[in-house]
Parts: structure tokens; sequence; C-alpha cells
């Protein structure tokens, strides 16, 4: 009977897995196998948000596996040692993986395949798991990827998605291979407190409600900060407890103009993977350098404590950022402006802001934050890159009457309407009585100097 192992990364799913339905073809015996590797830590990878998220998600993994007759694996140490070594234990011949895109998935793909071919065994890597179309897949007459998104999304929305797969039935794994204990979220320390719960089954509810009664209202509501109404779906598609074909499907099947928007949302996901399977580099590099000489020194670096700390002064910001702090998830219209006033505003390298999203993310995700991060310094694929979201206009659009603020930002509780978006021009009293910091930098001050830094003024 033919053996194959599955090698979970970021795909930790049952149901529209590609790699799992060819290792079951033919009816053998299969390792769901998934190895903690601390070299995945040492990338800057691993935060207590994202592991406990891993946690949860790798035990509803295990939970659906052995619904079916199997289990799941659970092995610590390096990668291409560990699938070698259960490859070896359960006389394997093929090692089925999904492919990724940051030069840390690539360098990893390229040992495992070497080292499982010195043994006689085979690699398969399997596209269409973590991206609904495969980066690479539609590129213009000249590039190897896309530059912008609109062109891209024109051929990404033509391009035909595969079936969803349906989950397995039943799994054999090999008696002889043995499992490390799973981890449980409450090892994990300093996870924020509002975290959301992770794993296939939780992936695959909210999809179900999303689309039942969220998604119809999304075009009109999703900048709306206060209301909360984007499908909170992120972290699940960051960790493959949700497939992105079967979400691009399922949304069309639902039709309409908020699923239309909504599927978009999930091209940027792909667009942004394509960009960075073929520039592994803008992961840390400028992907259009304008030469930026970001703010340095003490001054720089006490706006930017402020900045996380969410105590600039500039209260839609301060609300995102402690929202990021609260959940370790933040609205996509928080994280633009609170992006942009990083960049722009205080004018500090978004290398610094990335950073520090990655650490709270739950979503964390090289791809997505990177070069989003980019796309708001105006380094990446903007093609109005010199373009600042001033935060007191932005508050009293997306939140207009101060609801999100008064939410997040406690010391600004009383203040009424959207005032609060301007706490500096309360009345003298009522200012005095708030505890809540004069504005870090004036924004005048901040868009002079960026434009001087970029050759605008
Ligand atoms: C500075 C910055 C950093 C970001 N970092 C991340 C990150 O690390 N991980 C991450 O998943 N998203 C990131 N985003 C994109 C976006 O903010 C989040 O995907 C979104 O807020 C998640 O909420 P949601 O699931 O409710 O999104 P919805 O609005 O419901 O959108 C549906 C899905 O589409 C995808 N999506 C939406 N907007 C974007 C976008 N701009 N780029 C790429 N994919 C998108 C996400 O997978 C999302 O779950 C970042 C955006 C900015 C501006």
């Amino acid at each position: 009977m033919q053996t194959s192992v599955v090698v979970y990364t970021c795909d930790l799913r049952l149901s529209d897995h590609p790699p799992l339905r060819a290792a079951l073809h033919g009816g053998g015996r299969v390792v769901p196998l998934f190895v903690r590797d601390r070299s995945v830590d040492g990338a800057g990878f691993a935060a207590p948000n994202r592991l406990a998220f891993l946690a949860d998600s790798l035990r509803d993994l295990d939970a659906r596996l052995r619904e079916r007759g199997g289990r799941l694996v659970l092995r610590e140490g390096d990668t291409v040692t560990e699938v070698c070594r259960v490859a070896a234990e359960a006389d394997a011949d093929e090692v089925h993986m999904a492919g990724d895109v940051s030069a840390f998935a690539n360098a990893r793909e390229q040992r495992l395949r070497r080292a499982l071919e010195a043994d006689g065994r085979r690699l398969y890597v399997h596209d269409t798991v973590s991206t609904a179309v495969a980066p690479g897949a539609v590129t213009p007459a000249a590039s190897d990827h896309f530059a912008v998104f609109t062109p891209y999304f024109r051929r990404w929305s033509a391009e035909g998605l595969r079936d969803v797969l349906d989950p397995p039935r039943a799994i054999t794994v090999p008696e002889e291979v043995g499992s490390a204990a799973l981890p449980e979220r409450g090892d994990v320390s300093g996870v924020s407190p509002g975290l959301c719960a992770g794993g296939e089954t939780e992936g695959r509810r909210r999809l179900t409600a999303w689309l039942r009664s969220g998604v119809d209202a999304y075009e009109e509501r999703h900048d709306d900060l206060a209301g909360d109404a984007t499908s909170r779906l992120s972290p699940h598609l960051h960790f493959g407890t949700l497939s992105p074909v079967e979400a691009v499907q399922r949304a069309r099947k639902a039709g309409g103009t908020g699923a239309e928007a909504f599927v978009r949302q999930v091209a940027w996901r792909d667009f942004h993977r394509q960009v960075l399977a073929a520039r592994p580099d803008a992961a840390a590099h400028d992907y259009r350098t304008h030469r930026d000489r970001w703010r340095t020194g003490r001054s720089a670096e006490a706006e930017a404590e402020a900045w996380r700390a969410g105590r600039t002064g500039y209260p839609v910001v301060d609300a995102a950022m402690r929202q990021l702090s609260h959940e370790g998830w933040m609205h996509n219209r928080g994280r633009l402006l609170v992006a942009s006033f990083l960049t722009k505003t205080l004018y500090v390298d978004w290398r610094v802001g990335a950073r520090h999203f990655l650490d709270l993310l739950v979503d964390g995700d090289v791809a997505n934050n990177q070069l989003n991060w980019q796309w708001m310094a105006g380094t990446g694929t903007d093609t109005r890159p010199n373009r600042v979201l001033n935060p007191v206009v932005q508050g009293k659009r997306y939140d207009p009457d101060g609801v999100y603020v008064r939410r997040w930002v406690p010391e600004l509780a009383d203040v009424r309407g959207a005032e609060v978006h301007e706490p500096w021009r309360l009345p003298g009293l009522e200012r005095a009585s708030t505890d809540y910091p004069e504005p870090v930098v004036s924004l005048p001050e901040g868009l002079d100097r960026f434009r001087r830094a970029r050759g605008r003024a």
C-alpha cells in the first residue's frame, strides 16, 4: 500500500485541500504532519497571537482528522529533517505540500526537495491552496508580475477557478508514526485579551455566517470603523483554516455587489503574493525607492513609541492602535490611516510599523503586511505614492459620530459626537479634565516635512 506525507504549513484544513486530495489518491495511507519549526520563530514569524491561533487550529485539525479515523502528527525541529525522518518512519514514497511565496518558504522547499530526492522520495508542491489564483498564473505582456492592481484584477477575474474539493471521508495514518503533544492556547503567554478563536470549524462557521448576513452590506459599510462590518476572515485565510478558492466560489454564488466587493478584496491577497513571489526582496526593501531618509534618533523613536502605545494625541490613530493591542486585529481603514500617520506624518520608516504589526496581528502575513505597508508608505505599488491621509478628516469621515474612538479611548468617553476627533478644540475646562495627550506633531508640520523629504515642497 502506498504511503504519503502531507506537510501542513499555512493551510490547516481538511476541506478544499489539494495536497491531501493528491496524497489520498489511490486510497493509500497518509501522514498529516505539522512541524513546529523554531527557525520560523527566529525569522520573526512567531508572535503570541499567532501562536495561540495556531494552537487552536492544530487542535481543530486533529479533531477533524480523528472524526475520519486519522490524527495529526506533530513534530518539533527543523522542517526538512523532520519531514525526512517521518517519511522514513512511514516508508512514504511521496510528500505533498502547498506552494508558498516568501524567500524563507522558497529556501525551505528547495532544501526539502533535495533532501527527499537524496532518499529516493518525491516532493509535490501544489498551487491554489493558499491563493485563489496561483502567483504567476496571470502576467502582463512584458513582466513576470503585475505591479498595478486594477489590470491584475481584470485578468484575475477572468481566470477560471478550480472546483472546491470535499474533505476526505476516511484517513488511515500509519500506527508506527508517533507525535509530540499538541500545543494549547493556554500555554502561550502575552496573548491579546480579545483574540479571536482559530480552527477550520470556526473559519467555516464564520464564512457561512458572513455570506448569510454580512456580505450584502459590505460595499457600503466596509469603511465604517465602528460598524465593524467586514468579514474578519483574514486570520483564517492567513492560516488556511479557510480556503481562498472556496471563499471566492461561495461569495460568487451568493452574488450581489457586496459579494463582488468582497471578492475584489480577496484578490488583493493574491495580488500581493504574486508581487512577493516575483520580488521576494520586497519583504524587507523598498519595492520602488524614493531614497527616503526616514527620521531616526530620539524624537523619532519617542514618537514611534507614542504611536505603538496609542498615545499620539490623534484619537482615531490611537483608537486603532489600541484595537490592535487588545484584539490582535485592526480594521482595514484603521490600518491605512495609522500606516499613513507613521510613515508620512511622522516620517518614520515603514519597516518600524510593519514590525510592530507583525508582532501583534493574528493575520500578520509577510506578503500582505509588508506590501500593504509599502503601499501606504508610497514605496510599493500605489500609483499615488505621496498621498497622505489626514487623521482628523479620516476620523470624521469613517467614524462620524466618534463611536469607534470612544470605544477604544476611554479617556475621551465623555466627549460627544465628532468633537472627539479634535480634543484640542474642547473648551478649556473639559480639555483640562481629560487625561489625553497633546498631538505629538502638528499636521501641517508633518505634511511640510514629508513634502520636503519627497522633493515636493
Ligand atoms: C498597513 C497594512 C497592513 C496590513 N497587514 C495585513 C496582514 O498582515 N495580513 C492580512 O491578511 N491583511 C493585512 N492588511 C490588509 C487588510 O487590512 C486586512 O486583510 C483586513 O483588514 C482584514 O479584515 P477582514 O478579514 O475583515 O477583511 P475584509 O474586508 O472582509 O476582506 C476580505 C479578505 O480580503 C483580504 N484583504 C482585504 N483587504 C486586503 C488588502 N488591502 N490587502 C490584501 N488582502 C486584503 C483579506 O484576506 C481579508 O480577510 C494590511 C493592510 C494595511 C493597510
